[in-house]
């Protein structure tokens, strides 16, 4: 396995980064996870202006053009011969000294890695997950923007954690007002009386691309879909529920809270969307 790491193309057992590099010690850097259908990078160009929108966003300054970018992932994909893969690209701010001034780290490291795709069990896709809501709150977006995929993922991870803790397989994050925001790396629908509903990215979501990819899929479909805030009561009650992500596609939640949701089973509409997202993968993407 090959990985682009600052220049060169490494083995994987030579891709190794210095311990002085400020994203393994401050968490300072971005990064983006992409797919590959049947040998296509699934809307690569709205993931690399997400990942110089959260470099700009925190000064970071990605050493290659748009263009290189896109040439370097795709050349990544080429050489390891994958035609079904999962990319991380990764722009730490680079090594520095022990102090967090990024005024000392020399270059910003840009690591690119694209391997075979541990696809989640089928069994999930057919039966749903079971969610909780947890205590870790999303960022403030006047803070650190959620738009920022940084490298700094402890929030998510501990979300991640209380999952974990609860025994259910992903977890609902709110924000300070208690609206439902997402998941730890996935986003979040709901169905009601045949109108979809997702939370605007203000209340503190990333704006997923996987979101945008099914927001156009429903309307194009058909579906009424709505950008509107929602509470927890408003999932437990919802006639169905799914999450969104690079990682996850479309998934269905069938339960939340210990709440069933409907008969506990993923939705027709749920169904639907999945399928149509899966045709729309092999078509759209960049060889
Ligand atoms: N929310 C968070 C916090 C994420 O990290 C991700 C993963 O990228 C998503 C949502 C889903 O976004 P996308 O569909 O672009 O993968």
């Amino acid at each position: 396995q090959w990985i682009y790491l600052s220049g060169e193309f490494v083995k994987k057992e030579d891709a190794v980064v210095s311990v002085y590099d400020h994203g393994f010690l401050y968490g300072d850097g971005v990064f983006e996870g992409i797919r590959v259908y049947s040998g296509n990078v699934f809307k690569l160009d709205e993931h690399i202006h997400r990942l110089y929108d959260s470099a700009q966003s925190i000064m970071l300054n990605v050493p290659y053009t748009k263009e290189e970018m896109e040439q370097i992932i795709v050349e990544t994909v080429r050489r390891n011969k994958l035609e079904s893969a999962y990319i991380r690209v990764v722009v730490s701010r680079g090594a520095g000294n022990l102090g967090l001034d990024p005024a000392f780290c020399s270059q910003p490291r840009v690591i690119v890695i694209a391997e075979e795709l541990a696809l989640f069990p089928m069994e999930l896709y057919q039966k749903g997950l079971r969610v909780g809501s947890v205590a870790s709150r999303r960022n403030r977006p006047d803070v650190l923007s959620p738009q920022v995929k940084s490298l700094n993922y402890l929030n998510n991870i501990l979300v991640k954690l209380e999952a974990n803790q609860a025994g259910v397989d992903e977890a609902l994050m709110l924000n300070d007002q208690g609206y439902v925001t997402e998941g730890s790396a996935d986003n979040i629908f709901i169905i009601k009386n045949g109108t979809i509903y997702t939370p605007p990215v203000y209340l503190g979501a990333l704006e997923g691309i996987t979101r945008n990819a099914i927001i156009d899929l429903a309307r194009e479909k058909g579906y009424e879909l709505k950008e509107s805030p929602f509470t927890r009561h408003d999932v437990y009650v919802a006639d169905e529920v799914f999450l969104t992500g690079t990682a996850v596609e479309v998934i269905a939640v069938v339960e939340v809270d210990g709440r069933k949701i409907q008969d506990g089973k993923p939705g027709k509409v749920t169904n639907h969307l999945l399928s149509e997202f899966r045709k729309l993968v092999t078509q759209d993407g960049v060889k």
